[in-house]
């Protein structure tokens, strides 16, 4: 079942466009890609240090992630016996609808005021707080990025790092505003008093909570678990401090043992963000025990397929491979150039370029297959080895096999083909294109405007080829 559409998907070439265009994300952007690249190449190279190697691992990976794939409903029954065995509730949901009602079912049942929250990439698939809000129960986010956006009434921008976009001094001016104090100048420096002041707002908040949300990044199916990873100490204070927690998660985050859980953990921090472990890595299972002080006295995990079960067995089953790791979008220049709003829905970089045109219906984000320069840095670092570029080629086809691109792009890619399949006659136009495109250089050897594809000019220069086609110059590199 599709997810419901609140998708901005279909905007994506004017959103992008804003987005480069906007200064304080540029720099904000600058900023953190050197750390999350050089972070993730420490870690992965770290790993030589440990006699692992990065590509062994990752097909180990891979194998797990296969393994639960191909028998999906077999791990999922596994795990749906254990988890009520430990004393959970175990709740299906089709879609964002669901969920929204679900939880709001709980909360009605337990008398629910306030939920604290945990990061939870499907709460946000369900526009959950906008419906937590209207039946009254104030939901609180309590990861830091997650608390900053919610503040600015936006959405995340990264999977892993939700306030990426925001420059310090937009986050001391939304704390002043919003903590009710006077604004000051900071710098990388203040970023621990910042992160104290946060908590002080929030311990109140966990404190007087009745219900924890969270997400999980697995569901172990021998012990009915879910295994949460964090950097910050909410995800405990959320999962252990209200009487109720509801851990809402896809279907597709099942794994079968604990081992599998350890091995998949050996790439997963390193991945995202170069830690060979996280700060917090906690397995929830059950509800607090008679002789146990801390726990919640109801958990009830929400099993969600929104598009989910559609892809098992499809030409995109290797996206439920897929361990929200964000490592692809780290490396991905073209995220590096928009930031995640861009993308118009809840996932963005390559796996959202896969992911939003699935769950959303490809018709309503024809653009995110095409947000891609092709070179493949996403599928090299990918933990769990998702082709994303041979994906995306997928969704291209489609669109064109449904006639979904405009025209004159079908018309020009088939007469591509029929050029390909003539060498003589590539070559002969090819010469003559590289001459023109020489032609029309001005004297610092840039094309200012494009004339037949000016979509290619309107945001830059290009710089003039050199006049000779890729055949002449290797012809002449041979010769010499
Ligand atoms: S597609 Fe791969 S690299 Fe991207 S978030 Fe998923 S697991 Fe990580």
């Amino acid at each position: 079942m599709k997810a419901a559409v609140h998708s901005q998907a279909m905007h994506f070439q004017a959103r992008a466009g804003v987005q480069v265009a906007n200064k304080g994300l540029q720099k904000a952007l600058e900023k953190a890609k050197p750390l999350f690249v050089g972070k993730r190449a420490k870690g992965i190279a770290g790993l030589a240090e440990d006699g692992l190697g990065f590509e062994e691992l990752r097909s180990t990976c891979e194998a797990i992630r296969r393994r639960v794939v191909d028998d999906l409903d077999v791990w999922l029954e596994i795990f749906e016996e254990r988890a009520r065995a430990s004393g959970a509730e175990v709740l299906w949901a089709r879609d964002g609808d669901e969920i929204r009602r679900h939880v709001i079912d709980i909360a009605r049942r337990h008398g629910v005021t306030k939920a604290v929250k945990s990061k939870s990439m499907l709460s946000e698939e369900a526009r959950l707080n906008e419906a937590l809000s209207a039946a009254g129960i104030r939901p609180v986010e309590t990861d830091l990025g997650e608390y900053i956006i919610q503040l600015a009434g936006e959405a995340p921008s990264h999977i892993i790092a939700p306030a990426v976009h925001k420059t310090i001094g937009e986050v001391e001016a939304l704390f002043a505003k919003e903590h009710g104090r006077p604004a000051g100048t900071r710098t990388s420096a203040d970023i621990p008093a910042m992160a104290r002041e946060a908590r002080a707002v929030l311990r109140q908040h966990f404190l007087s909570a009745e219900m924890g949300i969270s997400g999980a990044n697995f569901l172990i199916a021998e012990s009915g678990s879910a295994a949460l990873v964090t950097n910050e100490g909410n995800g405990r204070m959320v999962t252990t401090l209200p009487r109720v927690h509801v851990v809402i998660t896809g279907i597709e985050k099942i794994v079968p043992t604990l081992e599998d859980f350890a091995t998949l953990m050996r790439l997963l921090p390193r991945s995202a963000t170069g830690q060979s472990i996280s700060n917090y890595v906690s397995l929830l299972t059950g509800t607090r025990g008679a002789n146990e002080t801390e726990g919640p006295e109801k958990t009830v995990f929400i099993l969600v397929d929104n598009g989910r079960a559609a892809l098992a067995g499809s030409d995109f089953s290797d996206m439920l491979r897929c361990i929200r790791c964000g490592a692809c979008m780290n490396h991905c220049p073209v995220y590096f150039s928009l930031g995640g709003h861009a993308y118009g829905w809840v996932y963005p970089g390559p796996m959202g370029s896969v992911l939003t045109p699935l769950y959303t219906g490809i018709e309503n984000a024809l653009d995110l297959p095409h947000a891609s320069t092709g070179c493949n840095q996403c599928g090299s670092v990918c933990p769990v080895n998702i082709p994303l570029p041979a994906l995306m080629h997928r969704l291209r086809e489609i669109q064109d096999e449904r006639g979904l691109r405009p025209r004159h792009e079908r018309f020009a890619l088939r007469a591509w083909g029929w050029l390909a399949a003539r060498p003589g006659l590539y070559r002969l136009l090819t010469r003559r294109a590289a001459r023109y495109l020489r032609w029309l250089a001005d004297d610092s050897g840039r094309i200012r405007v494009l004339g037949l594809a000016p979509g290619w000019s309107d945001g830059r220069d290009l710089p003039a080829p050199p006049g000779q086609t890729f055949h002449e110059l290797y012809a002449a590199r041979k010769r010499a």
